[in-house]
């Protein structure tokens, strides 16, 4: 299964070819960075988990003639360059695009933008490092130290693809790391999505103006602290009837106001989304010898300046369209530290931390892609077990090296 992977991310997007153009600070280099990437881009696809790991398989596998050691890996991505990294993931997902691999979010193409605390630490290293006071369960206090990062994905109906991260700075909040993201992704992927959707910290003047300077869409979770649109709402809702309708085993009742005036530094209408929804489920019963039915119940706003007429058809899918801002949580930030190791510090270094990561995410979303379209044995059901063949394949196969990666002539 490793050399399938292989194969597929070569002949579909070129990832051995394109990883050439990336490099680092190194005066006088004697190994090319084209093969410290495709050092870590094996380790990430293997889930090795640390530099270790891959230590380990280098030993065993008697490999250590064509795989750089892990210190020549961990010292040389502290000078990698970032940006061009993050061309290789835009350059997969040009490929992607162009073969019909992603799709729309029902109907639209959805951004989504959130913070996540990546990583912690007992030591400061770096100047990404962000410190707060713990109190241990014996009452002594230590100092954490932790990195966190804003992330942007594309919501899609079987996959989410990975766009791009920006670390928060000390002493800054998650909203100017948000800006500093939005603006390149728009920049870089100008017509990848046409609405982007935040939870309610994202619910500024200032974000939805950015958006609409780059021609896109803004959602945002309303809370309770916007009192006036809140109430507004909540008043219109009061007055009028909802659309009612059902949608897989939840029931809906949405309210879709047009509100002008109520927020003083946006100036504009909006529209306010208003939904309650209850599910039934079936949990065990106390005793634990029956079941019992119950509901779930639900009540969620959102305030977005997306146009009626640019609807996805129907309100039933701009309200799925909101929902899908759970994918950043599940299947970005959940799912890469517990199933791809995001949390682990390959190197405590900025610019390491950030590498690592970013190439990390290219390898999540060759191997979604790989998972859902060249999959087609019925015995392999979950992600665990792909991915547990694939370390199997590397660990046990017959690998020639220098693997894939061609290291192209240097133009003279
Ligand atoms: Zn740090």
């Amino acid at each position: 299964m490793f050399k399938k992977l292989i194969r597929y991310s070569n002949k579909i997007f070129d990832l051995f070819t394109i990883i050439a153009s990336v490099t680092d600070k190194r005066i006088k280099a004697q190994i090319p960075t084209i093969k410290i990437i495709a050092a870590i881009i094996i380790m990430h696809f293997t889930n090795q988990g640390s530099l270790n790991s891959l230590s380990q398989e280098i030993a065993f596998k008697r490999l250590k003639a064509d795989i750089p050691s892990v210190s020549t890996i961990a010292r040389v991505a502290d000078t990698m360059d970032l940006e061009e990294i993050r061309a290789v993931g835009l350059e997969i997902y040009k490929k992607a695009r162009k073969k019909k691999m992603l799709e729309p979010c029902y109907e639209m193409w959805v951004g989504v933008v959130d913070g996540h605390e990546q990583i912690t630490s007992p030591y400061c290293k770096c100047k990404y490092c962000k410190s707060r006071t713990v109190t241990r369960k014996d009452g002594v206090k230590d100092i954490q130290y932790y990195h966190e990062f804003t992330a942007f994905i594309l919501a899609g109906p079987k996959i989410s693809f990975i766009v791009d991260i920006e670390p928060i700075l000390p002493g800054e909040g998650e909203i100017t790391s948000a800006y500093r993201l939005m603006e390149r992704v728009c920049k870089n992927y100008p017509k990848a999505f046409s609405v982007v959707i935040g939870d309610g910290l994202y619910l500024k003047e200032t974000v939805f103006n950015l958006l609409e300077r780059h021609h896109k869409y803004a959602i945002a979770v309303l809370k309770e602290e916007r009192r006036q649109l809140f109430e507004e709402a909540n008043r219109l809702s009061l007055l009028s009837e909802p659309e009612v309708y059902r949608r897989k085993k939840t029931y809906y009742r949405v309210w879709d106001h047009s509100i002008e005036g109520s927020w003083d530094g946006y100036g504009k209408g909006v529209r306010v989304i208003a939904s309650e929804e209850a599910t039934p489920i079936r949990v065990h019963s106390k005793d634990g010898k029956s079941f019992e039915d119950k509901l779930n119940r639900a009540n969620w706003m959102w305030v977005t300046n997306l146009p009626r007429s640019e609807d996805p058809c129907s309100l039933k899918n701009t309200v799925a369209i909101c929902h899908s801002r759970w994918q950043i949580e599940n299947q970005c930030f959940n799912e890469t530290v517990n199933t791809w190791n995001a949390d682990h510090v390959y190197r405590h270094s900025a610019n390491a931390i950030v590498a690592f990561l970013l190439l990390l995410f290219i390898c999540v979303n060759i191997f979604n892609i790989f998972r859902i379209r060249n999959i087609k044995d019925r015995s392999i059901k979950t992600k665990i077990y792909l991915i547990k063949l694939i370390g199997r394949g590397f660990h046990t196969d017959e690998i020639p090296f220098p693997l894939v990666p061609t290291i192209p002539p240097i133009p003279i």
